[in-house]
């Protein structure tokens, strides 16, 4: 256990260690919950969102010229709506769900927030608004207040132990040998990774966006910590907008909305009870899950 831990977070470690010597208040909130990274400021300031209405229209995205692996999707996320994203692996659910938190813009059709265009506002409204999460590590070499505090540089003690108890993280704070001063990530404490993802929690806890897009990657944690984490972050998307990647589909089962995403395409919508009764590419997946 020890050793997949270290073998897990030490290139994450490497990575961080090299961000930690640029100026860390820099750091941008995108790397806090997510690693991918549109340019920073090259939006209008002016341009705000009216609402919390997401909306995807006639979307078209690829990578590589030529290739298209969004073709022309189109999408409403209503405020509040648990939503997931299923299909086949490479049908573009992660793809979607980077453009619906502004990490890439559409190359035609929009994406859009409040009626604005997420590509015409700056990244960091974008970033307070719509977070990417993921199960990748994000704690970087340094005391355990700088790791919090990037999500909210102004936050106080008080605060950041609220966050830190919010995602049930504060048992094991509280007993660092020097509080918040501690260095998490190495030397002094090597947190474990269900650790160090109740610190990417407790981050978001404190920037606080309304609409997390989640890509839930297959785990390596021990169920038991799997479980624990889980509740932790049932209680952040509480009250939230949440559109998950489903890689496993007890999370589409709960979800408000399934949308079934097929070649770049969505082919179903709809809830579980329903796209069961349509007997349709969802049916098919909920069969050979379950069956
Ligand atoms: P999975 O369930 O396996 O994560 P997915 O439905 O999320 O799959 P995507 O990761 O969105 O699918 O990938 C859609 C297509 O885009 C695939 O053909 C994939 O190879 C390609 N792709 C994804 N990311 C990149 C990238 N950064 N550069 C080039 N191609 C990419």
């Amino acid at each position: 256990g020890a050793l997949l831990a270290q073998m897990m977070i030490e290139p994450v470690g490497m990575i961080l260690r090299w961000l930690d010597e640029l100026q860390v208040a820099q750091v941008s909130l995108a790397r806090l919950v997510g690693v991918h990274e549109v340019e920073d400021d090259e939006g209008d300031a002016s341009v705000v969102p009216d609402g919390r209405h997401l909306n995807a229209e006639r979307v078209r995205f690829g990578y590589l010229a030529g290739t298209d692996v969004l073709h022309e999707v189109s999408l409403a996320v209503p405020p509040g709506t648990r939503m997931a994203l299923v299909g086949p692996s490479g049908a573009g659910k992660s793809t979607l769900g980077r453009l619906l938190a502004g990490i890439y813009a559409p190359r035609t059709g929009d994406v859009t927030l409040g009626g604005a265009q997420l590509s015409d506002m700056t990244a960091e409204r974008v970033r307070e608004q719509v977070a990417l999460v993921n199960q990748e590590h994000h704690v970087f070499v340094g005391p355990l207040r700088d790791n919090l505090l990037l999500a909210r540089t102004d936050a106080s003690d008080a605060e950041l132990w609220a966050a830190l108890a919010a995602v049930d993280a504060d048992d094991w704070a509280r007993e660092l040998p020097d509080g918040l001063d501690t260095e998490v990530g190495s030397g002094a404490f090597s947190v474990a990774p269900a650790q160090a993802q109740q610190i990417a929690l407790a981050r978001l806890v404190l920037a606080d966006p309304h609409t997390l897009v989640l890509d839930e990657a297959t785990s390596l944690l021990d169920p038991r910590a799997a479980r624990h984490l889980e509740r932790s972050l049932a209680r952040v998307l509480e009250g939230r907008t949440v559109i998950a990647i489903a890689h496993r589909l007890h999370t589409a089962h709960d979800a408000d909305v399934i949308a079934v995403v097929e070649d770049g395409r969505i082919s179903e919508l709809g809830s579980h009870d329903e796209l069961v009764a349509a007997g349709g590419a969802y049916a098919a997946l909920w069969q050979s899950w379950h069956g």
